[in-house]
Parts: structure tokens; C-alpha cells; sequence
């Protein structure tokens, strides 16, 4: 039978773990499966552009499980009263094809790309690093700000965010967290200004320039979280050029990332490389690096299997009832005139 994992479900397993648990688990699960790069068949994902958002599949496999996620982003959401970001995903048997987990992944997302941004901050970042900037204080926020306290011992946040109200929003959350300070700043210039890391995870569907050159501090590390769809880009081309760049799978990156203001010839490293031993991230103090993410199949899959295992720990979830369960498995016509029956007699 599937399992099914609302959102309550995941939150129930968030306050039953502890979120610092969830989020080491998360980049462990998700570290491993980066480590086996060449066991998957990927994509870059199929994206649906309208005027005002997108609307993703992201797809993988290896030889025994496969995964999707359904997954929008509009920036004008907010205004609406829904998410910018909101998703579901699958995952799934390659033996028989047999679907066994559907689960929520709106919350799962925020959590995962917080775990990837820090993963890829341990190996890109100089080491003791404890002051980050974070640009865009909105969904995605307070995940970025726990994952960079819990992983990597970051202890001061310099928060800014266009509307006053998503930086309210995100000290009433933080302000009690325990060795983390807060610090408002009145512009993105005053925020960076210092910082050892710089996290943009803003939503604009436009060329934005949230960083500049002339911010950029030597050894900085920036986490670009918010360039992830063609056309929506954060970081000025220039903080790209003075830079060393990891993505996750170039292929992608090139259309989606910051990266698509570069020429098609612009180096840069697969993060996984650098997981596995085979490149080397941060190579001294003065050099700049950027991560530049926009969320690959591959984090969902690690997430979805990160679920499954914690649900089956907990007790959490129920059957789905996505498949029909067919005493002969090509009697489905049986399986409709059965169901039929049942529901007439209960009307
Ligand atoms: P959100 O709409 O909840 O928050 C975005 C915040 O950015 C808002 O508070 C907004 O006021 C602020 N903002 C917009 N322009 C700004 C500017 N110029 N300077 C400072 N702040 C600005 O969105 P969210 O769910 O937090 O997502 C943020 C971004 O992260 C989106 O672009 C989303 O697509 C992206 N995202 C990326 C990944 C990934 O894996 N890379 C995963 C999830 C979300």
C-alpha cells in the first residue's frame, strides 16, 4: 500500500525529532546520495513558464527507486495569500513501478534547500565562519538561518528584507533560538558589510541585482538560493566573474541559475565533485565562492527516502489507497463494477 505523509504528518516528525536532528539527518541523506552521482539517471527539470510563475517536474532514478516533485514558483503568491513555493512529490519502486510513499514537500523543500545551502557551505565557506547575511526573509528564511546555526555554527544573522513585515515575521521565530543573534539592517549594502556568508533567497520574477561587486568582501561565500528560474536571477554577472562557482547539475544551472548571464564556456564545479573528493571547494581565505541553487531532483529523492525511513521510525502516516488492490491484478473492470456496487448499496 502507498503511504501518504501530510503536512502534519512531516510537522509531527519535525516537533518529534527536533528540527537540528532533521536538518543533520537531511544533509547526511542527502551528502550520501550526492556521493553516488553516477548510479542516477537526470534530467534538468520540465518546467511550464506563464507570465507570472512556473510550474516544475523534477524526476530521477537509480536502479531501485524513483522520484518526483511537483513544484510551482510565483512571487506574487504572497499577495494572494498562498506560498510563493508550494510541492508534493512521489516515490516509487523501479522493480514494479508501485508507488510507496506520496508526500507533502512544501515544508520538505524549505528544510532540504536549507540543508543543501549548509552542506555546500561546509566545503565552500571558510572555516569558522559565524556571521551570514540573510537577503529575503520570507518562507525559505528561518530554515536558512537554522541550517547555517545547527550545521555550520553560525551565530549572527544580519537580516534584511524589502517588506519590514517578513523581517518581523522572522525575529519573533528566531529572536528565542539559543547562541543566535539577530541583527536588523536597513539595506542588503549594510547587511553583507563583514559577513563570512551571504544567503539571497529573494522572489522577484526578474533580473534582479540583490548583490553587486563592490559588496563582495574577499572570502566571502555566497549562498544564492533565490536565481532558479530563467529570467529571475539575484547576483550581478560581476559577482559571478570575481568568483569560484558550484552548482548542482550544470545542465540545469546553465538555464536556470545565476549562471544563465554567463557565456556558455563560464567554468564551473558540480558540487557533488567536491562531495566525493574528486574537486576541491574553498581553496584558501581570500578566494569568493558561490553556490549557486536552484533545488535538483536528486535533494528531493534524498528527502523522500529521509521521510519514508523517519515515518516507518514513528508510526507516522497512513495507507493512500492510490492503486486498487485487485485479487486478480487483470481484473480491473471487476475492481470499478465491485466499488460501483458497494456505493450504490451505501446510498
Ligand atoms: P517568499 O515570497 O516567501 O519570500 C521572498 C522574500 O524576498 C519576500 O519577503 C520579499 O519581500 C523578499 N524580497 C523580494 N525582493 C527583494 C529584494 N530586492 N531585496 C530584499 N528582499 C527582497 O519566497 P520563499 O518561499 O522564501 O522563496 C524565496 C526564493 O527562493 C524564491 O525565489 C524561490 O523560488 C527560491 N527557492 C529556491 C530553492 C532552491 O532550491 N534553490 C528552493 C525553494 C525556493
Amino acid at each position: 500500500m502507498t503511504t501518504l505523509l501530510t503536512t502534519t504528518d512531516v510537522a509531527r516528525l519535525v516537533a518529534r525529532l527536533g528540527l537540528p536532528t532533521v536538518m543533520r539527518r537531511m544533509a547526511d541523506y542527502i551528502a550520501a546520495d550526492f556521493r553516488r552521482w553516477d548510479a542516477f539517471e537526470k534530467c534538468a527539470r520540465l518546467a511550464s513558464h506563464s507570465d507570472v510563475g512556473v510550474i516544475e517536474l523534477m524526476p530521477i532514478a537509480d536502479a531501485r527507486e524513483y522520484s518526483f516533485k511537483y513544484v510551482n514558483g510565483h512571487p506574487k503568491n504572497t499577495r494572494e495569500g498562498l506560498p510563493t513555493v508550494m510541492a508534493f512529490g512521489v516515490l516509487a519502486d523501479v522493480d514494479t513501478g508501485r508507488p510507496s510513499l506520496v508526500s507533502e514537500l512544501t515544508l520538505t523543500t524549505a528544510i532540504r534547500t536549507a540543508a543543501t545551502s549548509a552542506l555546500a557551505a561546509r566545503h565552500l565557506a571558510r572555516p569558522g565562519s559565524r556571521r551570514m547575511a540573510l537577503i529575503g526573509n520570507g518562507a525559505q528564511g528561518e530554515f536558512q538561518a537554522l541550517a547555517f546555526h545547527y550545521l555550520l555554527g553560525i551565530d549572527e544573522i544580519r537580516l534584511y528584507d524589502v517588506d519590514p513585515a517578513a523581517t518581523d515575521k522572522l525575529v519573533a521565530h528566531l529572536s528565542a533560538v539559543p547562541g543566535l543573534r539577530l541583527v536588523r539592517c536597513a539595506s542588503t549594502r549594510e547587511a553583507v558589510r563583514g559577513a563570512d556568508i551571504v544567503t539571497t533567497v529573494t522572489a522577484d520574477k526578474t533580473n534582479a541585482t540583490i548583490l553587486t561587486p563592490d559588496m563582495v568582501e574577499p572570502g566571502m561565500h555566497i549562498n544564492g538560493v533565490g536565481g532558479d528560474c530563467p529570467g529571475k536571477t539575484e547576483l550581478a554577472a560581476g559577482v559571478l566573474a570575481m568568483a569560484d562557482v558550484f552548482v548542482e547539475f550544470e545542465p540545469q544551472t546553465r538555464i536556470e541559475g545565476d549562471l544563465q548571464q554567463m557565456p556558455a564556456d563560464f567554468a564551473v564545479t558540480e558540487l557533488w565533485r567536491v562531495l566525493a573528493g574528486r574537486s576541491v571547494g574553498r581553496v584558501d581565505e581570500q578566494q569568493v565562492t558561490v553556490f549557486d541553487s536552484v533545488g535538483f531532483a536528486l535533494e528531493d529523492y534524498a528527502a523522500l527516502r529521509l521521510l519514508r525511513d523517519c515515518a516507518a521510525e514513528l508510526g507516522l502516516g497512513a495507507p493512500a489507497g492510490l492503486i486498487p488492490d485487485l485479487a486478480d491484478p487483470k481484473d480491473l473492470y471487476g475492481h470499478l463494477m465491485q466499488d460501483a456496487a458497494g456505493l450504490r448499496k451505501a446510498a
